[in-house]
This record gives structure tokens, C-alpha cells and sequence, in this order.
């Protein structure tokens, strides 16, 4: 099979305080995932540490130098962001399996890998930890996919929360699209529609807010009549996918009714842009997702998605009726007019 899963279970070693939605048996579910995979004869490999050169395409040396001191300690970084003695080393192990996965996509005999890590990693900026993150894995993986020929990386981040670590680090940049899907407003407050880009990156970041309570039909509305077409327009070298399942219906941090069958959908359509645009490579990295069993369930039907052969998506029909979808896609549009045809 050409889908690689990159597991560890050291991830467990980044404790949070108690009662913490970022939890260590965030990692177990990924084990159970791990394992299942590894059952029906998939393969799965250890991460390596990222170097500290890779981190600094992304990241402030200075701040590199900070989160190295927090080795062997217990540290409060930000309102909501811990460290333990073992994350400065379960960090890199993260960042580093987002690298070991781009580095098996562009030159190995896999066309998909999935990062199954702990922290996550899109709300880190250039020099400071937050939001649970401490290392911007996607970020430091198209960095390095760059350096491999990737002439044009397209990030896709659905968590529920906005990237704005993620955003903040290519906004200047026309070689790597980020296109975001999330509450809004929300947590962290960016990702408002009218941010589509800096100077050379102006229509390269392409912000999908959507009101509290949006549904699966919602989710299929703004990929079919923005994302989807944007990303075809741009036609990527790589497509890299920040996957956090916090917009599930049952996650106890966010207020979106996304059911597990519209994660398998969506995985299908990004499959399907990859096909067309760059021989399905495809690498994907775990962001949030806090409700256990929506997570595991979420991440088993997108490891099977990646494995399936390819085919049309099938959306589930929720029956719920929702504008929230036709008012961002509408919104996009107006705001992304200048830059593509949508
Ligand atoms: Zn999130």
C-alpha cells in the first residue's frame, strides 16, 4: 500500500496539567490508529528529530534557543501552552515526523504519509509558543519540501481553529498557498476573510470563517466553490493537509456539527487535487481534535480514505439546513475576485 503512517509512542511523554484538553491519550488514540494499520499489513515507522536547521526556516533563532531551555522542566509558556520534561524532545519528534513524511512523499515509494504526532503545531508563530504549539510541523514541513523541489506547497488546514502561525509564516509568500477552514470568530481571533496575503503573497492565503454551528453540507459548500477551485488554479507540486478534528460534532472545545464521514469526504477531494496536480503526494499532520473517540473514529476513516481507491467523494446528506457555508463561500469569492476565477 502507498499510504506511510508515522507514529511514536513517546508523544505521550508531552504531559499537560490535569484536566488539559491536550491530554497525553490524544497520543494513545493515534497508537490505536497505528496499530490498526500496521494489522492489516500497512506500514508504520518511528519519527526522527527535526535539526535545528529546519526549525529555523520557520522559526526565530532566538526562540529556538528558548524552547531548548525548557528541557528536563516543567514550564508554563503561554495562558494555555505547558511544557513537561520530556516535550523539547516529543516537540522535535513531532516537527520531525512532518519532515520524515514530506522527505518519503517526494522521494520514496509513497505517494500519501501521515503524521500522527503530539503537540500540534499551527498556532506557533516565527517566536512564540501557543495555543498547545510549540513547533509549526506543517510550516517546517513545506519549508523543507521547498528545499526538495517543491516549487509550489499548498497547506490545507481544517482544523477548527485558524492557523495563524501557519498564515503568518508564508503571508509574503506566492510559492505556498494556506487555505483555512474554521469557527470564526474563535479562537485565535485571525483568519478573518478580507486576509488573503502580503505583497508578492496577496491571494495565497485564502481564509474560509465560518459562523459557529456550521454543518457537514456547509464544510462541502466552501470546499466545492472556493478551496477545491483554488487549489486547482494553483496546481501544487505537494499538497499538505494541517488535520485537526475539532470541528467534530462531539469535540468538547469548538461549536461545529461535522460528523466523521465529512472527514473521509473531504480527504477524498484533496486526494482527487493531488492526483491531477502532482501524483497524489500527499502528506498530512495532526493538528487538534480533544473528544477521544471522535478522534480515533476520525482518523481510522481517514487512514482508510487514503488507502481506498479514488472516487468521487460521497458528502453525507446531514438534512440540516444552514446558510453558514453560502455566506463564506460568498464572502471568499468577493475577497479572492482579484486573484482567482471563482
Ligand atoms: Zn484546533
Amino acid at each position: 500500500m502507498s499510504v506511510l503512517l508515522i507514529s511514536s509512542d513517546r508523544f505521550a511523554n508531552h504531559q499537560t496539567p490535569p484536566g488539559h484538553p491536550e491530554r497525553a491519550e490524544r497520543a494513545e488514540a493515534m497508537d490505536v490508529v497505528a496499530a490498526h494499520w500496521r494489522e492489516r499489513g500497512g506500514e508504520v515507522i518511528a519519527p526522527r528529530l527535526v535539526t535545528p536547521e529546519q526549525l529555523a526556516r520557520v522559526h526565530d533563532v532566538e526562540y529556538l534557543r528558548r524552547i531548548s531551555e525548557t528541557a528536563g522542566q516543567a514550564m508554563s509558556l503561554d495562558p494555555d501552552t505547558y511544557t513537561s520534561s520530556d516535550t523539547y524532545e516529543v516537540a522535535r519528534l513531532a516537527a520531525g515526523a512532518a519532515v520524515d513524511a514530506v522527505e518519503r512523499v517526494m522521494g520514496g515509494p509513497h505517494t500519501t504519509a501521515f503524521a500522527l504526532v503530539r503537540p500540534p503545531g499551527h498556532h506557533a508563530e516565527r517566536s512564540r509558543a501557543m495555543g498547545f504549539c510549540f513547533y509549526n510541523n506543517v510550516a517546517v514541513a513545506a519549508a523543507h519540501a521547498r528545499t526538495l523541489g517543491a516549487h509550489r506547497v499548498a497547506i490545507v488546514d481544517y482544523d477548527v481553529h485558524h492557523g495563524n502561525g501557519t498564515q503568518h509564516m508564508f503571508e509574503s509568500s506566492p510559492d505556498v498557498l494556506y487555505i483555512s477552514t474554521h469557527q470564526y470568530p474563535f479562537y485565535p481571533g485571525t483568519g478573518a476573510v478580507d486576509e488573503t496575503g502580503v505583497g508578492a503573497g496577496s491571494g495565497f492565503t485564502v481564509n474560509l470563517p465560518l459562523e459557529a454551528g456550521a454543518v457537514d453540507e456547509d464544510y462541502r459548500i466552501v470546499f466545492a466553490e472556493v478551496a477545491l477551485p483554488v487549489l486547482r488554479q494553483f496546481k501544487p507540486d505537494l499538497v499538505l493537509v494541517s488535520a485537526g478534528f475539532d470541528a467534530h460534532e462531539r469535540d468538547p472545545l469548538a461549536n461545529m456539527r461535522v460528523t466523521t464521514a465529512a472527514f473521509a469526504a473531504m480527504t477524498m477531494e484533496l486526494r482527487a487535487v493531488a492526483a491531477e496536480c502532482c501524483g497524489e503526494r500527499m502528506m498530512l499532520v495532526t493538528e487538534g481534535g480533544y473528544d477521544l473517540r471522535a478522534l480515533t473514529a476520525s482518523l481510522e476513516t481517514v487512514v482508510q480514505t487514503l488507502a481506498a481507491p479514488l472516487e468521487p467523494a460521497r458528502w453525507p446528506a446531514s438534512g440540516i439546513a444552514s446558510n453558514r457555508g453560502r455566506v463564506a463561500a460568498d464572502a471568499a469569492r468577493r475577497a479572492l475576485k482579484p486573484f482567482w476565477r471563482l
